[in-house]
């Protein structure tokens, strides 16, 4: 069977490295907030050249305090895709605020600048764009549709780690970028991880100090915070793992670049090519058919997994249903919902491993 991911298969020179890591920080005896954290934490700013990057728990965290430290709670609305990880409208719920959803081009599954116009009220504090899939487009038309109405950018980089758009990273463009350290994330680490990245210092201070209860220096809480920390050995695990991030995403668009020139059914359609080179890091592949089921149960037939991401749109999930949305409805989210389908691409598939998907998806009959 091909994988969505492959851990298992990744190199044995990767997995001594990691080993080196661990027993370092074991060796060290020093296991919360301490070097590791602090070089991981300057390292991953450096990749990402962004001033201030402040590791927490997760990525639903870093979204979470990425608000809180923008004050932007009860009463607040944020306005985000409901074709997204779940986390990402979690964390709005958890910071207080009021999510409002917006609707997607059909064309990328990325937020529609028209939708999110509709979305807009007196009391839209933030815009939490997300750069679904790894893509990340458009930025200087989100900048200023945020400039003039007011509202704060936030960036949901959980799937687009090292993305770059007119030479920039993702995380870059708004108030501050969210990033998630979850295994199957493009920089992953060996459990959960997340970062806030920002230009803002202040902003910094303070999200480093909600991740640690609040804490502005020991035993001294001048707010509410969380407990929010990346730990010593997944800081370790990822500085390692960050030094073949680059080699690792250029796979994974040598993969992409072969789906796009070899995918060539009629009952399948592709996603939008990126606008730049380097603005799209693919942490997934993702196409569209009108017969999505079959040609899943096709794929697993033929010896290949591919997956769904995501089935169901944030708005009809049970507990979300009286949420607040575009006054016109969500009709891109729910069609890409029912047609959306990833397949395989990930540094351990080798070049039969991504011929064999080409094939499978060129021999579906429908
Ligand atoms: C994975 C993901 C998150 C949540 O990250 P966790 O580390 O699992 O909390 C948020 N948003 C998006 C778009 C994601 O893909």
């Amino acid at each position: 069977m091909i994988l969505m991911n492959d851990f298992k298969g990744e190199a044995p020179e990767m997995k001594q490295a990691m080993l080196d890591a661990v027993r370092r920080v074991i060796d060290s005896g020093w296991y919360i907030l301490g070097p590791e954290v602090q070089a991981f934490e300057q390292k991953f700013a450096a990749f990402s050249q962004i001033p201030h990057a402040v590791s927490v728990g997760n990525g639903m965290d870093a979204i979470e305090i990425a608000l809180r430290a923008l004050d932007i709670g009860v009463g607040d609305e944020v306005v985000t895709t409901p074709m997204t990880a779940f986390a990402t409208v979690l964390a709005v719920l958890r910071a207080g605020a009021t999510p409002v959803l917006a609707d997607i081009d059909p064309a990328t599954g990325l937020l529609s600048p028209v939708s999110v116009k509709r979305c807009l009220t007196p009391r839209t504090r933030a815009l939490l764009l997300v750069h679904l899939y790894g893509q990340v487009r458009d930025m200087d038309q989100w900048q200023a549709l945020c400039n003039e109405a007011g509202v704060k950018l936030i960036e949901d980089c959980a799937q687009s780690h090292g993305a770059r758009w007119n030479g920039c990273t993702a995380g870059s463009f708004g108030v501050a970028g969210a990033y998630s350290f979850y295994p199957t994330k493009n920089l992953g680490a060996l459990g959960d991880g997340g970062a806030l990245v920002t230009r803002d210092e202040a902003l910094a201070t303070r999200a480093a100090s909600l991740r640690n209860y609040g804490q502005s220096e020991r035993y001294i809480h001048p707010e509410i915070g969380l407990n929010s920390r990346l730990d010593e050995i997944q800081a370790a695990i990822l500085a390692v793992r960050l030094d073949s991030l680059e080699a690792s995403t250029e796979i994974r668009r040598s993969i992409a670049r072969r789906y796009r020139d070899g995918i060539t059914n009629s009952r399948v359609q592709l996603l939008a090519p990126p606008q730049q080179a380097a603005s799209h890091v693919y942490h997934l592949f993702v196409l569209l058919s009108p017969h999505r089921d079959a040609l899943q149960a096709h794929l697993k037939a033929q010896g290949v997994q591919a997956l769904l991401h995501y089935p169901m749109p944030v708005h009809h999930q049970s507990s979300c249903a009286d949420i607040r949305r575009d006054p016109t409805g969500l009709p891109g989210s729910e069609s890409h919902a029912k047609h959306c389908l990833s397949l395989p691409c990930h540094p351990q598939m080798s070049d039969s491993d991504v011929q064999r998907v080409i094939d499978a998806v060129n021999n579906f009959a429908g």
